[in-house]
């Protein structure tokens, strides 16, 4: 059972370890998929940009065509007035005449405001293009340095992935099922130690009884908080549980 229970410990520091390798690949994933996602963000600023300049280049080809078909109708008008010789006509077609400058004056109003408008967004689209190419060039760099961490995370992944098969073998099949299940659960230690009476993992005090039961550790004994598997650490034996405060507090102050 003692020997089972160390096999168990094996395998659970290298899950832990395996663990805390997967949060850290996860947060590198993430800071991955930001740097690609501002990217993507200014291509599609760009590529909306470069349709609004497509589309105010088409209005004023329109609007250049308007305003010479103003010009060469006011022109046939003139022309028309030229050879008339009665005065209503005259008069008539003066109010042409007049209608027709104001609409090209309109049309080359219109035209002019598109220039403008054509000038800020050619701007704009030029800023938009040096920010992405910048970004782009920053990026590359951590891009390169993320996926080779992702890179070494994952050879690292392999090492723990062959130790714990190799662990694995000896470990008793059902104890490592019941193990695995509870891993899958708490994704943290599921196997601890009782320390002064209480859960390692919940901290919740215990019974004497079941400490007993754990000290004799003739089965598997669950934490009745968290479910945990609990196991006897052996200096406790040894030491026996009232030293045992003693013995934390100087552990403490050396480490600290
Ligand atoms: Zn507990």
């Amino acid at each position: 059972m003692q020997e089972a229970l160390k096999v168990i410990l094996e395998i659970q520091e290298l899950d832990m370890k395996m663990l805390r390798l997967m949060r850290v690949k996860k947060e590198r994933q993430k800071e991955l998929n930001h740097l690609r996602a501002i990217i993507d963000d200014f291509k599609r600023q760009v590529s909306e940009k470069d349709e609004a300049v497509f589309e105010i280049k088409k209005s004023i080809r329109i609007m250049e065509t308007q305003v010479a078909e103003g010009a060469l109708r006011i022109e046939r008008l003139e022309a028309k007035q030229n050879a008339v010789k009665k005065v209503e006509e005259f008069n008539a077609l003066s109010h042409e005449i007049t209608s027709a400058e104001r609409e090209r004056t309109n049309f080359e109003q219109q035209l002019s405001d598109l220039t403008d408008q054509l000038s800020q967004e050619e701007d704009s689209l030029k800023q938009l293009n040096e920010s992405l190419a910048s970004t782009e060039n920053n990026s590359r760099a951590l891009e390169e340095e993320i996926k080779e961490s992702i890179r070494l995370i994952n050879e690292e992944g392999q090492i723990l992935f062959k130790e714990r098969e190799s662990e694995k073998v000896k470990a008793p099949e059902e104890m490592l099922r019941i193990y695995e299940r509870l891993l899958h659960n708490k994704k943290d230690r599921v196997l601890v130690p009782i320390e002064n009476r209480t859960c390692g993992g919940c901290h919740i005090v215990l019974t004497a009884q079941h400490e007993n039961l754990v000290r004799k550790g003739e089965r598997l004994v669950f934490c009745e908080h968290c479910s945990r598997m609990h196991y006897w650490q052996e200096s406790e034996v040894a030491d026996g549980t009232s030293a045992a405060p003693k013995r934390r507090r100087r552990r403490t102050t050396t480490t600290s």
